[in-house]
């Protein structure tokens, strides 16, 4: 059995975004302000990077604060902060329908869950 793989448009009409610019010494960390800071999408992996891209949903990191042991990519909870923040980003533009559709969860549903733990 196949899965139904969603169809991609036609080569000419699709347009993928450029992010392979160099970072100079004006992009600064956003954590600790350091130049040199590379583009970290908020979404990533199967599709979503594009769709971050796309979307602006990125934030200028450090190679410590980016690939570090406190770097999304290594820390689960800096990771699900940046995700928040982004759809937080993306629904003062968008309907919370839209970024369900796209990224196929509600990140900020996670806060309630924090909240509620905290008071056991
Ligand atoms: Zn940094
Ligand atoms: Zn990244």
């Amino acid at each position: 059995m196949e899965v139904n793989p969603i169809p991609k448009p036609p080569k000419s009409k699709r347009k993928r975004a450029v992010n392979n610019s160099r970072p100079t010494a004006t992009d600064i960390c956003e954590v600790c302000g350091a130049g040199y800071a590379a583009n970290h999408e908020i979404f990533f992996g199967r599709g979503k990077r594009q769709l971050s891209i796309k979307y602006g949903l990125q934030k200028r990191l450090c190679h410590e604060h980016h690939q570090g042991p406190y770097g999304p990519h290594f820390n689960k909870a800096v990771d699900d902060e940046y995700k928040r923040e982004g759809q937080m980003k993306f629904e003062e533009t968008h309907s919370r329908e839209d970024f369900l559709r796209l990224f196929g969860r509600n990140y900020l549903d996670t806060i309630l869950k924090i909240m509620r733990s905290k008071e056991d």
